[in-house]
């Protein structure tokens, strides 16, 4: 006799993360690996953020300030908004999680688009939740679609702004006009892990201004991207203090950690780095922009850290061979392959091993 698990996870898979760099050097023999893969920071973390953590060490035999209050302060001041309305997280990843345990009923409806961050699904259905799935148009988020899907039974809808994998964004106008559309009664999610990348000024900067006019809307930022905290795993999420203050009676009491609430602190402070991470990723973009051209590949205009390219051939057997050859990649369904924009360095040798995979030149 067996133990029993839940069946709502049964068509779940474990998340399964890349081969680290060490073993991939190990099994390949390499001297050099170069991951770019999972849309992290290729400048590693500021010098204000280092001397953050190194402050804050010795208070590690002490657990963390559960309420965040320092975080939940800095916050507040960057961006003019009550406490109330600010809600720190282990990152985002941890908040789709808070959100679907504090909101999801069995049956409920989730709508969210194909293809997008994964975890809105597993959450939904971990919660016994339907998930109603809204495929893209021209690799951006179709939200009329979304809106014609929802029913008296719509819960969430989750909208990834700019999206992963695709880079794409929604603009301000398309933003709005969807969300005056949406009944009060439905949360809708922005989640804008990419925002600090957009280049386009008609992206919706100002989500956090609206949260009064908008008490259904959640909006989800995270420090793991451009601020280059991914290891120390925190974010956070913006909206009506009601709302925020259900999805704060799930939270394990200690979520985000002492060095990642110094940090998070530090790296607001930090414009210079920030500064500094987009005009590296702009860079990169132009180049690789530039190579997938001279190679004839397509992909949509990135608005992130990551470009989704159509290299025409399995994505699979690509990253394998360029695995092999010490550049670590995300493949996509079908002929889709996803790369993060690293230094200009790193940038280089992929397209090297990605020519010499493709016998290109
Ligand atoms: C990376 C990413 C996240 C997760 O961010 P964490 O804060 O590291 O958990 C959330 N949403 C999207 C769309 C992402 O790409």
């Amino acid at each position: 006799m067996s133990i029993v698990f839940r069946p709502q996870i049964k068509d779940i898979s474990a998340y399964e993360p890349g081969k680290p760099v060490e073993d991939v050097m190990r099994e390949y023999n390499l001297k050099r690996v170069v991951k770019l893969a999972s849309n992290e920071n290729p400048l590693g973390i500021s010098e204000k953020v280092k001397k953050a953590i190194s402050d804050n060490i010795d208070g590690l035999a002490l657990y963390p300030d559960g309420n965040a209050t320092l975080l939940k302060e800095s916050i507040s001041e960057k961006l003019n908004i009550p406490e109330g309305n600010i809600l720190p997280s282990s990152g985002s990843d941890e908040m789709i999680d808070l959100i679907s345990k504090a909101y999801i009923n069995p049956g409920d409806e989730v709508i969210m688009a194909d293809i997008t961050f994964p975890r809105y699904i597993q959450t939904a259905k971990i919660m016994s939740g339907a998930p109603v799935i809204v495929p893209l148009k021209d690799l951006k988020f179709d939200l009329d679609a979304m809106l014609d899907k929802i029913t008296d039974k719509t819960k969430i809808i989750w909208i990834c702004n700019p999206n992963n994998p695709t880079g794409t964004m929604n603009t301000e106008d398309e933003f709005m006009n969807f969300l005056n559309k949406v009944p009060k009664d439905i949360l809708v999610i922005s989640d804008e892990a990419y925002r600090e990348y957009v280049t386009r000024s008609d992206y919706p900067f100002n989500t956090h201004k609206i949260l009064s006019d908008y008490p259904n809307l959640l909006v989800m930022r995270t420090f793991s991207k451009a601020y280059g905290l991914a290891g120390l795993r925190v974010g956070y999420t913006l909206g009506d203090s009601d709302i925020l203050s259900y999805i704060n009676r799930v939270r394990g009491p200690f979520n985000v950690n002492s060095l990642a609430q110094a940090a998070a602190i530090a790296a607001l402070s930090d414009d210079g780095f920030l500064k500094e991470s987009y005009d590296v990723n702009l860079e990169g973009k132009d180049y690789l922009y530039s190579e997938f051209d001279g190679m004839g590949f397509d992909y949509p205009k990135t608005e992130t850290n990551h470009i989704f390219v159509d290299i025409k051939t399995n994505g699979g057997e690509v990253f394998e061979e360029l695995q092999k050859r010490g550049v670590i990649i995300r493949p996509m369904p079908g002929n889709f392959i996803r790369v993060s924009i690293g230094t200009m360095e790193e940038n280089k040798m992929f397209v090297e091993k990605f020519k010499e995979v493709l016998n290109l030149s």
